[in-house]
């Protein structure tokens, strides 16, 4: 009897030894393997994000910056993973689609309250992509559901807000402040209108449905998750945008704008909010507000 148990004892420390040789060997093998994905995902990103940027760049909808911006945050979703690089893409294509979508006509109809500008700012860019980017690479030092759905709260966020200004300026009808429900004129932050706010439901969903189809691993409840939080990131946003976002007035006109020169030719002045507090530190806002109601909702649910 000890005979044999001191045979099997041999066989299982000869077999241990074997193992902890194969172990960091294969280890080694599987990183160098994930290492040479990671480094052909991040040349087609490359490829890829240069073409879509460029030729966005090319109709006027980005600065040579906000190309810049765009492409960096497009060649880390990529090395992320083909899900996060598709997911970008879907975000980046419908968003910016909207936006260019009878562009001429919701000129015409901001045209005293928005800012014009030719081409998305670096700074704008990464206003709807940053936080995203943030926790993707987070998600990168260690992989965690909990980065993947805070990444993705903050792209339903972005998305959800697109969708709802895009849509909601063109046929939403007259807007009134999340905050006081008097009625603002169009394109003033912090209005909303019934229909814009459905889209921006709609915008959240869409990046939710895709999330829940191409990683469906990460949680059974990812479109849930996902969906409410690109709309609570989206409504704070626009609660944001009511309360505290910089917002001026033209004497002249007697009309609140967002304007520095108003289209009379008269300068605006600053009369409520803070001044630092622009559109695009709002909509950053959002997105973290989105990204946390993720992190929040995966916690509650999985409880
Ligand atoms: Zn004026």
């Amino acid at each position: 009897m000890w005979a044999t148990c001191n045979v099997r004892t041999r066989a299982e420390s000869e077999q241990f030894t074997a193992l902890a040789f194969a172990r960091p060997a294969v280890i080694l093998i599987a990183l160098v393997i994930d290492f040479q994905e990671m480094i052909l995902r991040v040349l087609a990103g490359a490829v890829a994000a240069g073409a879509v940027t460029g030729f966005a760049r090319g109709r006027g909808m980005l600065s040579p910056e906000g190309q810049g911006m765009a492409f960096t945050i497009g060649v880390l979703a990529a090395a992320a993973g083909w899900a996060w690089a598709l997911l970008l893409i879907a975000f980046f294509v419908s968003s910016t689609g909207l936006t260019i979508w009878r562009a001429e006509d919701k000129r015409r109809r901001t045209i005293n309250t928005m800012p014009q500008v030719s081409g998305r700012t670096a700074r704008q860019v990464a206003a709807n992509g940053g936080v995203f980017a943030l926790f993707l690479l987070l998600n990168l030092r260690g992989a965690s559901p909990r980065w993947q759905l805070a990444a993705l709260g903050a792209l339903a966020a972005a998305n959800a807000d697109t969708w709802a200004t895009e849509i909601g300026v063109l046929l939403g009808g007259t807007p009134r402040s999340i905050f006081t429900w008097q009625r603002v004129a169009l394109g003033m932050s912090g209005g909303i209108t019934v229909l814009g706010t459905l889209a921006g439901v709609a915008g959240a969903l869409f990046i939710a449905e895709l999330a829940a189809l191409m990683l469906p691993t990460l949680d059974p409840r990812t479109l849930l998750i996902v969906m409410l939080a690109g709309t609570v990131g989206m409504l704070s946003d626009s609660i944001a945008g009511a309360t505290v976002q910089a917002r001026r007035y033209c004497d002249r006109c007697r009309e609140w704008t967002e304007r520095r020169v108003h289209p009379c030719g008269y300068r605006t002045t600053h009369r409520h909010g803070f001044t630092w507090m622009t559109n695009d530190t709002v909509n950053a806002i959002g997105a973290v507000i989105g990204a946390c109601t993720a992190i929040t909702l995966h916690r509650l649910l999985r409880g």
